[in-house]
């Protein structure tokens, strides 16, 4: 028998035990395995102590003044055993949306304090109930200490605010009483359901049903809610919402109807029933009755699980009224770019234009965290929205003690803090381009300064100066400035997630960041590690007319390929089709006598040029359009290897990847009426093709034989899985991302992995 104590400190859980080394071995052994669901172990670090006699085996209360990180767990979607209870019309949880327990349920989005205990969440506005307190108290129950323990007498409650409803009243009779009233502004004009929670929710099914569209409060913020069978709803979303193209994830029942929809992998099965529940991003089947609306132009949807006994009702709700197989638009409740909206009145004002009634609960939201987006990537989690389910998860750095603030980038920006050897990435933030975000940003960064005690030493930030996050940096008093050059920051989250030491040879390809040089990068080659890195290789620089201002317009940077090349634009149907014919004027003006125009070694834009040069697209709605495009053309290509274009190396330093001879090529492809489909695959090979040959180049240069791949271009399956073939092939270790995002999701970790080296070696 073993005996000893457990305890939660600032490093982790501290177990002593006691007993024979078999025991003990066996014990070690199965803690992986046998640990609690929610319990992450990095390491196991052992060391012997003499036998001190105890006599039982004992919890000890944690160190509050002293505690971590390792008190915030994530939100967790409903564990199988809660699902049970809330199916089982004799248990007293039936139907009851806010039932949880110890290995279930909402942590973070709750969490107003530390230690963890129900007087520091948004849970201690409820008073348990007599049979809930027994649960709570009880060890053996799997209640015991489940902070958010509640049921349908003594915890939250929906409330339906649906101005519609006295045209549709509805026959479901009420179980349960509230005494709730509402306090928001508009509900005076509304009418204020106070029924049953499957009264409620089979009033939503009834709205969906017909068309509408429902804000709902989700885990960790609203989500809208629609039919995404019914072309109509879903476009009424997309105009209500402003949103004209970027795909929209759904949300169905179970595994089964998303395998209905889309081809699903044992790994992106595996994914979508994690307790994370994130949204996978899936390939459609072909001819699937799902609106074309959903995800234009794209052959990929994401696809994500009900992660709350809220969602499995309604789900329940909408297979008893319309037989199986719903698919519901479930969305981030905000307007366009702005944060996800968490509280109930500000809900009914700022989504007032786009939700025609509203689910809402009582239990507050204290923190926003959106859903989570992966994909899956030759059998590996691809990260690209690092949110819900994952926040606030430590990253171990092992880089040192220091604490420090890395404020990210630009678009999807997230800021990172470090303490004792950890670095915890908050949640995805947006694009920090508006005032709802930038606040988002400092209370996400005042409350987790509170929660994890840090006081940065440091504040690490991009050298961007147009950027909201390196402002807000540079107005910190106090604080060491670190800045982080946007690529090398790349690189170093890559090195961080892998927990990598030494050089090593870094492909930052992305659509823009900030050059040493005042440029725009986005094309690079880097010897780096921690401290530094040499810029060894880029994509040669074209010409961006009008700057970061046209990446909405892949045709300029297809028209500057063409003028690179060729010197002139021959004024033929196809080149002319690109633009008004004054707008082309003014563009090829601007490249040919370098008025208004940057330097650009960017990846990311030449992945636009070539889906504008192919006709693919020639203006996009949001960053990264055309390439996905490009990406999902080239898959539709029958096969899988076609032979690259031609591209040539120069000998200067930094090395110039030169396109000129692929362009040439191409164009005569496209002139010879070659495929969309061949021309992309061909395309995505060259660029393999480059990666694999400027790294050859590193290796035999400088001896190094790590590759570490991070960059927005490296969310293309097709890249990143070609590249970790054909580099793996050829000899050399290679490093892309799991646990943060390889677009600027990621910046924020890779700083601060930066700055604690620099502290350290700065002393
Ligand atoms: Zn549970
Ligand atoms: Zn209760
Ligand atoms: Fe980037």
């Amino acid at each position: 028998m073993l005996v000893g104590f457990v305890l939660n400190s600032p490093r982790g859980v501290f177990i002593e035990v006691e007993g024979s080394p078999t025991t003990i071995e066996a014990f070690i052994a199965a803690l992986p395995a046998e640990a609690p669901p929610l319990v992450r172990i990095d390491e196991i670090i052992r060391s012997e102590i003499p036998s001190l006699g105890d006599a039982a085996f004992t919890i000890h209360e944690s160190d509050a003044a002293g505690s971590a990180f390792a008190l915030v767990p994530p939100d967790i979607c409903v564990c199988e055993a809660c699902l049970a209870d809330t199916r089982d019309p004799a248990n007293r949880r039936h139907d009851y949306p806010f039932t949880n327990c110890t290995d279930c349920g909402p942590r973070y989005s709750i969490i107003l304090d530390v230690p963890y205990d129900r007087p520091m969440t948004t849970m201690a506005e409820f008073a348990m109930c007599d049979d809930c307190r027994r649960e709570y108290q009880n060890p053996e129950n799997r209640r015991f200490h489940a902070q958010p323990n509640a049921c349908p007498v003594c915890g939250p409650r929906l409330i339906l605010v649906d101005p519609g409803a006295d045209s549709a009243p509805t026959s479901e009779t009420t179980t349960e009483t509230s005494d709730l009233s509402i306090s928001s502004a508009s509900s005076v004009l509304s009418v204020v359901e106070k029924r049953s929670s499957r009264a409620i929710l089979s009033r939503v099914a009834d709205l969906l049903r017909e068309g509408r569209i429902v804000a709902w409060k989700g885990l960790g913020g609203y989500q809208l809610a629609c039919d995404a069978r019914r072309p109509t709803a879903v476009e009424e979303l997309r105009r209500r919402k402003h949103r004209s193209e970027k795909p929209f994830a759904i949300m169905v029942a179970d595994t089964e109807v998303a395998e209905s929809l889309c081809f699903v992998s044992p790994e992106e099965h595996a994914f979508l029933v994690s307790r994370e529940r994130p949204i996978v991003l899936l390939r459609r089947r072909p001819g699937v009755d799902l609106a074309e609306s959903v995800s234009p132009g794209n052959p990929a949807t994401g696809v994500m699980l009900p992660c709350t006994p809220m969602h499995d009702l309604l789900f329940r709700i909408l297979r008893e009224r319309w037989g199986s197989g719903a698919a519901l638009i479930m969305t981030s409740g905000n307007v366009s770019e702005e944060p996800i909206v968490i509280d109930n009145a500000e809900a009914e004002q700022r989504l007032a234009g786009i939700a025609d009634a509203f689910a809402h609960h009582n239990r507050r939201i204290h923190t926003r965290v959106d859903d989570s987006v992966v994909r899956v990537v030759s059998g590996q989690l691809m990260p690209l929205r690092r949110a819900r389910g994952y926040a606030p998860q430590p990253v171990r750095l092992g880089r040192g003690e220091a604490e420090v603030l890395a404020c990210g980038a630009q678009q999807k920006n997230t800021l990172c803090l470090t303490r004792a050897g950890y670095a915890i990435p908050s949640q995805h933030l947006g694009d920090l381009e508006n005032f709802e975000t930038l606040r988002f940003f400092e209370e996400t960064l005042e409350r987790m300064s509170h929660l994890f005690h840090v006081k940065p030493a440091a504040v690490a930030y991009d050298l961007h100066p147009g950027y909201l996050s390196s402002q807000f940096a540079l107005r910190m008093d106090g604080l060491r400035r670190i800045g982080v050059q946007h690529h090398h920051a790349h690189i170093a989250s890559c090195m961080a997630e892998h927990r990598l030491d030494g050089r090593v040879i870094g492909v930052a390809w992305d659509g823009t960041g900030f050059g040493t040089d005042g440029t725009i990068w986005g094309g690079e080659f880097l010897a780096a590690d921690y401290l530094g890195f040499d810029r060894y290789a880029r994509l040669r620089p074209v010409l961006l007319a009008g700057g970061d201002s046209g990446v909405r317009e892949p045709w300029r940077v297809a028209r500057s390929y063409l003028l690179d090349t060729f010197g002139t634009i021959p004024d033929t149907p196809r080149w002319s089709a690109m633009a008004t014919p004054e707008r082309l004027r003014v563009i090829d003006t601007m490249l040919t006598r370098r008025v208004n125009t940057i330097p650009t070694s960017s990846a990311g834009r030449l992945f636009d040029a070539v889906a504008s040069l192919i006709g693919l697209r020639h203006s996009v709605s949001f960053e990264g359009q055309a390439a996905m495009m490009l990406e999902a053309v080239a898959d539709a290509h029958p096969d899988p290897a076609p032979d690259p274009y031609d591209f040539t190396l120069t000998s200067a330093s930094p090395v110039d990847v030169d396109f000129r001879p692929m362009i040439r090529q191409m164009v005569a492809d496209i002139e010879a009426n070659q495929s969309q489909p061949g021309i992309a695959a061909r395309f995505h090979r060259t660029m393999i093709a480059v990666i694999v040959e400027v790294c050859r180049r590193m290796r035999s240069d400088l001896q190094l034989h790590r590759v570490c791949l991070s960059g927005g271009c490296f969310q293309n399956a097709r890249l990143l899985a070609g590249c970790l073939q054909s580099l793996r092939q050829d000899g050399f270790e290679v490093f892309s991302h799991r646990e943060v995002p390889a677009n600027d999701g990621g910046i924020s970790l890779g700083q601060a992995a930066i700055a604690c080296e620099q502290l350290r070696h700065s002393g």
